[in-house]
């Protein structure tokens, strides 16, 4: 990459925009145009009084299972816990080995190392961000019982090559959807093509609950089965214990209000879509799309921009420059999990996935929730393209 912006006499005047107060995700403004949906939602549950699974959550399992296109849906306590219920149902134990993404949340691998199993990692595809699918195979071992791709900022992975290298393993998919719901593949949503979809509903999501919440998708009624009684103890009826199970269930309050918000979901995903454009078409007015990588998304895609990230020369330095300026960004990941001590156990060195490695010194969100204005975006194009102007000139 270049280091600094070409001075180009066609650049619209770099003048200094106003002090910004930009957050990188605007929960208030979203939150003000739902309020009276939103009250009267919980209202509804307070008057019930019925506040653990009950019919709140068997409409929004629905309601999800239809809109992800799948047969099930299964609430759970958090995103984590989808991960963690979907390796109980097949069964995952101490010594099996499941193969994951380096460049993703911790709770990913985390899940997969809380039942003793193995993380395996894989390095990632630089434009993606996703799991490389063409190293995925070299993976592989006897013990391998699952693979498990993250589509992360809301980008599907490579799901053709991932299921035909799964099918031909006799391995199942799981997909981590946690940043992804309402993400395509081909056509297809995502958590509707591997043999479960795990979503959360932590308020930073592009579903967001009041608190944690997740959902398991799966098409097989024996592990949608399964999955119901190991969220609740183990148990299909109370005292008969089957299973060794979890308490992991979605509050029936965290459902009402899902349910709301899953009425706007895809105007919202509209919105961060249109935001993408519009960054695409601001930094290109600004002859920043040579110097910044921006996100890509390829054609068999739908992406959903949980995060817009982009990788930045002077990463770090632009961060400090727009947080001076009230623009709030994040650095999604800073590192990759392989180096991280929790995982240390695992034996893996620096070096051994550099990709992921790049990409961590790289990254950066910036804001692109719906309710985002072309004003503050062009505010905060604006503040980064007189970062670089002002490091050209030193
Ligand atoms: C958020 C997230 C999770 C975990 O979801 P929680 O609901 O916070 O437990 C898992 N994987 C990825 C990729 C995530 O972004």
């Amino acid at each position: 990459m270049a280091t600094s912006a070409p001075a180009r006499s066609d650049s619209p005047a770099l003048v200094e925009p106003p002090f910004a107060s930009i957050p990188l995700l605007d929960l208030k403004a979203q939150y003000a145009g739902i309020r009276g949906e939103l009250t009267d939602a919980v209202t509804r549950v307070f008057e019930s009084q019925h506040f653990i699974l009950g019919p709140e959550v068997e409409a929004l399992e629905r309601e999800i299972a239809e809109y992800v296109g799948v047969e099930f849906a299964i609430g759970c306590a958090s995103g984590s816990d989808a991960l963690l219920l979907a390796q109980m149902a097949i069964g995952i134990e101490s010594g099996d080995e499941i193969i994951t993404s380096t460049f993703t949340f911790g709770a990913t691998a985390g899940s997969i190392a809380r039942l003793k199993a193995r993380p395996v990692f894989v390095d990632i595809r630089p434009d993606t961000f996703n799991i490389d699918e063409r190293q995925l195979e070299a993976a592989i071992t006897p013990r391998t019982r699952a693979i498990m791709p993250v589509h992360l900022f809301g980008l599907s992975a490579d799901m053709d090559s991932i299921l035909e290298i799964a099918h031909k393993h006799h391995v199942p998919v799981i997909e981590d959807a946690a940043q992804a719901i309402g993400a395509r593949w081909k056509g297809e949503g995502v958590g509707s093509l591997g043999a479960f979809g795990c979503f959360s509903f932590f308020p930073s999501k592009n579903l967001g609950g009041a608190g944690d919440g997740g959902m398991i998708t799966t098409n097989d009624p024996q592990l949608a089965q399964r999955l119901r009684i190991l969220r609740a103890h183990g148990a299909r009826k109370k005292y008969q214990y089957e299973l060794l199970g979890i308490n992991s269930r979605i509050d029936a309050l965290q459902a009402a209000i899902l349910r709301v918000k899953l009425g706007y979901l895809e105007s919202w995903t509209a919105g961060r879509r249109r935001n993408a454009e519009n960054y695409r078409a601001l930094f290109a007015e600004y002859h920043l799309t040579e110097l910044l990588t921006l996100p890509f998304s390829p054609e068999t895609s739908f992406h959903v921009y949980n995060q817009y990230s982009i990788r930045a020369p002077h990463r770090d330095e632009l961060q400090r420059y727009l947080s001076d300026r009230g623009i709030s960004t994040e650095v999604y990941y800073p590192s990759p999990l392989h180096v991280e001590p929790a995982f240390a156990y695992l034996g893996y060195r620096a070096g051994d996935f550099p990709n992921a490695e790049v990409t961590c010194r790289e990254v950066l969100s910036l804001p692109i929730y719906a309710e985002l204005t072309m004003d503050q975006q062009r505010v905060i194009v604006t503040t980064i393209a007189n970062f670089y102007a002002r490091l050209a000139h030193q």
